[in-house]
């Protein structure tokens, strides 16, 4: 079952979303090419613990995987669709698309969101991708309200995405979002009016297309983390955690 979140619930749960939402802006100003993927965690993670919050992905275990998360920041560039390690070696560069994703701990609440960004000038069809999946997660809001069901976020964003010829990672989610990371009910980019888990006020949700040029499959690199797609085409990832309440979605990560 999913956790109802109370008023008081959400003042803390504002303030985690309004940290990592600042983290993403932080992103727009220090993503350039010559910037290495480690110096972005660094920046991130200061401007997290200066809130008093906490990285909520680094030292993030999952069952099967040796070794925690390292970073603070998944950032995964290109061809890589979700959760990639920051890394000194890892330098932008000019045409690169770089997809940022970011979670805080604050007064026991998460907030969770990512973004893809463009370094430097890129190609149109990286411009695209962006637009696209960015759209789907605007699309995937407007419906996020009381009555409507996950499948009809499911359904906002695989129509998009479908009209214009792209993929869409089916293998990784959206989720419920609170005292825990992940929480239920899972939020699939894919799915049919009507169906699954009805949306009710008070759920907190992370909803966050993953989108590909090429085809849908991804596979994970032998470090264990990083999702790059199969066929090598590039990926973009856009994330917002969302309250439901009757007066329409309330975003919890107000990044722009
Ligand atoms: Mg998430």
């Amino acid at each position: 079952m999913f956790l109802l979140k109370k008023k008081t619930d959400l003042v803390n749960m504002r303030k985690a979303g309004k940290i990592v939402a600042d983290v993403l802006s932080l992103m727009r100003e220090l993503i350039k090419p010559g910037v290495d993927t480690y110096t972005l965690d660094k920046k991130a993670e200061e401007l997290i613990r200066k809130e008093k919050a906490k990285p909520a992905f680094k030292g993030y275990r999952v069952p099967g995987i040796p070794r925690p998360f390292p970073g603070t920041l998944c950032v995964s560039i290109n061809d890589e669709v979700v959760h990639g390690m920051p890394s000194k070696d890892r330098i932008l560069e000019e045409g690169d698309i770089v997809s940022i994703d970011v979670g805080s701990f604050y007064g026991g609440y998460y907030g969770d969101a990512a973004c893809t960004y463009p370094v430097g000038e890129i190609s149109k069809e990286k411009a695209e991708l962006i637009y696209v999946t960015r759209e789907a997660l605007n699309k995937a809001i407007e419906v996020a309200v009381p009555g409507n069901t996950v499948g009809d976020i499911g359904y906002a964003v695989e129509t998009f995405v479908k009209k214009w010829g792209f993929g869409i990672v089916r293998e990784y989610a959206g989720h419920g979002i609170g005292k825990k990371l992940h929480e239920p009910p899972q939020i699939p980019n894919y799915g049919s009016p009507g169906t699954g888990v009805t949306l009710k006020e008070g759920m907190a949700i992370a909803i966050e297309p993953m989108v590909m040029l090429g085809g849908e499959k991804v596979r994970t690199l032998p470090d264990m983390w990083t999702v790059v797609t199969a066929d090598g085409s590039d990926a973009a990832h856009f994330e917002k955690s969302v309250f439901i309440t009757e007066d329409g979605p309330e975003i919890l990560t107000p990044w722009e």
